[in-house]
């Protein structure tokens, strides 16, 4: 079985092509067309702006999907979509262009969560058998999730308000680094000493894997402003050293609240205990060092996805759309596009019903 996906939630608009090869994917092509430049004067991703992008470019992603991969809509067995959750503009581009394109061809559509998408990707990489936990950390989303099946996912915990990318992103902003932020600040922080600020590491103190990243920024904001006071300016090593203190507070907080994630894990007796991350914040090296010695001390595996599949793409909704048609669903007309859409819902389930 061979599909078509398509991803438009955010800013970028992607197509991939992925055949089902036994428990894995085998990525035919997988091409992203980003907006980075488009927002860049914005601080932030300007939804209108991007519905517009999307618009524009994901006819011809898909075309590109299709020429390099070598194969034609007649030689697909359907169409994967994002359906949700996201900027509901792009969603919508996404939903329309991939109903045109079944309509035209008499090919099924299937909608995808994209976190779906995310939360499946180790299986379409390393064809990772059920139930394995997976923390998804990005700049739009960060929980912790015990995947039990395509269509079923059981949120341990999450955010309660910003996501880690999200705060790497306002901490270089704070401190004058260029975006996107994650990058530049790890860079910076290199250099820098993670115990030079005693920022806090909040909700550790209560139960449960929920978590918090906005008081972080808020403490950064209060420690740049008092060096300032202090000295009229940041000195030649604060910005290093505030970076690694921040870094450090956000791995401390993934590595405890995933210390709790992994015992609720472990009460499931899984046969070969997994940690799998995804998304753009698994990228930084201290946060991956500390997951991975947390895993040792704990007997899991860990296992990332290369980068360029923990980040948006469609090959992630191409598999998931396999595994979703695999489980014998597939949606008609009625699919809808949703800006919210909480994953620790079946999935399939409520898919198609349009409400
Ligand atoms: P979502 O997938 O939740 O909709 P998104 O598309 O913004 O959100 P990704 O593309 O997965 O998220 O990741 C982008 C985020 O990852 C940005 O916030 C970026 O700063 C962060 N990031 C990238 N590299 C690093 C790094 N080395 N360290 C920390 N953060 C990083
Ligand atoms: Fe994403």
């Amino acid at each position: 079985i061979t599909l078509l996906g398509i991803e438009s939630s955010c800013d970028d608009t992607a197509a991939a092509i992925v055949r089902a090869n036994g428990s894995r994917g085998e990525i035919l092509s997988n091409v992203v067309s980003g907006q980075t430049d488009l927002h860049a004067a914005f601080g932030g991703v300007v939804p209108e702006i991007a519905a517009r992008a999307h618009a524009e470019k994901i006819d011809l992603m898909v075309e590109a999907a299709l020429a390099e991969a070598g194969v034609s809509l007649g030689d697909l067995d359907g169409i994967a979509v994002t359906a949700g959750p996201g900027l509901i503009g792009g969603v919508l581009s996404g939903v329309m262009c991939a109903k045109g394109l079944a309509m035209g061809s008499g090919l099924p559509l299937i909608g995808v969560n994209h976190l779906a998408g995310h939360a499946l990707t180790p299986r379409l990489t390393d064809g990772l058998a059920f139930p394995y936990l997976m923390l998804l950390v990005s700049g739009g989303h960060c929980q912790f999730l015990v995947v039990e099946s395509a269509d079923r996912f059981h949120r341990l915990g999450s955010t309660i308000d910003d996501a880690p990318g999200e705060a790497f992103d306002k901490t270089a902003k704070l401190l004058a680094l260029p975006q996107p932020g994650g990058p530049n600040v790890e860079r910076e922080a290199e250099s820098g000493n993670p115990k030079a600020f005693a920022l806090p590491r909040p909700l550790l103190d209560r139960p449960g894997c929920d978590m918090s990243f906005s008081g972080l920024k808020t403490a950064l904001l209060r420690a740049r402003d008092g060096l300032i006071e202090r000295d009229g300016g940041l000195r030649r090593g604060d910005r290093a050293d505030l970076c690694a203190s921040f870094q450090a507070a956000v791995a401390d907080v993934l590595t405890a609240k995933g210390r709790r994630a992994i015992a609720a894990y472990l009460e499931r007796e899984p046969a070969e205990p997994v940690l799998a991350v995804a998304g753009g914040v698994a990228a930084n090296a201290t946060i991956r060092h500390q997951l991975q010695t947390l895993c040792a001390e704990t007997g899991l595996r860990f296992t990332a996805p290369p980068l360029a599949l923990c980040t948006d793409n469609a090959a992630m909704i191409a598999w998931a759309g396999i595994e979703i048609a695999r489980l014998g669903h597939v949606d008609g007309m009625d699919l809808a596009a949703r800006p919210r859409w909480p994953l620790d819902t079946r999935q399939t389930g409520i898919l198609g019903s349009g409400k």
